[in-house]
């Protein structure tokens, strides 16, 4: 694997919401090119789409809908990063992470009633977060 694609993944790792490809662009340039900003290898940004496109294909990251036109990137999930969705603040952008979903026994329930196997589910939850509300009185 190539430094620029190494440096992807570190960020995608480090990050602890998820990424446009704009963004792990920018934190993938500072791992590369850290301090002084002159390193030897640069993330161009057609590059930087591509493989966030190939980790979504192979499962190594997932691709988040937030409504705001377009996909941002998550880590897939794992033993360090379990099953969660996301609420997010409409006003500020804040992005909070929230796990048992309690989605487990809809699925179970449906595979039951529908004989479908259920691969996945996506749930992503907006509003306004609790500061946005004080300032907003
Ligand atoms: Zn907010
Ligand atoms: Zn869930």
């Amino acid at each position: 694997m190539t430094a620029p694609r190494r440096a992807m993944l570190r960020a995608l790792s480090q990050a602890g919401v998820p990424l446009s490809v704009q963004q792990i662009h920018e934190e993938a340039n500072r791992i590369l090119n850290p301090e002084n900003g002159v390193g030897e290898e640069e993330l161009d940004l057609v590059t930087a789409y591509r493989f966030a496109n190939l980790l979504a294909e192979k499962n190594l990251a997932q691709r988040i809908e937030f409504n705001e036109g377009y996909f941002r990137y998550e880590i897939a999930e794992s033993s360090e990063r379990p099953h969660h969705h996301h609420l997010v603040c409409r006003s500020c952008g804040k992005i909070e992470d929230f796990q048992d979903c309690g989605l487990t026994h809809l699925t179970t329930r449906l595979e039951k009633e529908s004989g479908f196997k259920v691969a996945e589910h996506k749930l992503e939850v907006f509003g306004t977060c609790p500061q946005c509300q004080i300032t907003s009185r």
